[in-house]
């Protein structure tokens, strides 16, 4: 059975740099949760960050990751992408399934760096570094593409 990378916020851990959870509520979510297909990370814990923490942004001039003060948190982002691949690698886990819109986890929208909430097309650097090595990552607003993909593997 294919394991599936889960953002652990999704998972319903209290992760969020607001010490929140966005626990997916959906039938096929529950599903493959039941069946146990779910290895959760939350890459910017893994990167040693707390929870709370200052929302960050990808800055789209320098690419690093700030907060709004532009405080420089891009080597925890990146030490937490490479944990989650190595988790990935681990498990031997072919498929993701990533938070929207966040700067590690952010699949196919990420907020544009202005902390006004506008959000541009773009990756976060947890998406990116799995794309990069293979994984297919799909948003919490995937999951039926997912299931299609999963349906003929
Ligand atoms: S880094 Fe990913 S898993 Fe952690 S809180 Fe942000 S979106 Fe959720």
């Amino acid at each position: 059975m294919e394991k599936i990378l889960i953002s652990a916020c999704l998972y319903g851990e209290k992760v969020r740099y607001d010490a929140d959870h966005c626990l997916m509520k959906d039938d096929l979510f529950q599903r493959w949760k039941d069946e146990g297909r779910f290895i959760p990370i939350c890459p910017e814990m893994a990167g040693g960050l707390p929870a709370p923490r200052p929302p960050c942004e990808c800055d789209p001039k320098s690419g690093k990751i700030v907060d709004k003060d532009g405080m420089d948190y891009s080597d925890a982002f990146k030490s937490g992408a490479q944990i989650a691949l190595a988790l990935a690698q681990e498990h031997k886990i072919r498929f993701a399934l990533l938070k929207e819109r966040s700067p590690s986890c952010g699949v196919h929208m990420i907020y544009d760096g202005t902390f006004t909430s506008q959000k541009i097309a773009g990756s976060g650097l947890t998406t990116k570094l799995l794309k990069d090595h293979g994984l297919q990552v799909f948003s919490e607003f995937d999951l039926d593409r997912l299931k299609s993909v999963l349906d003929m593997v």
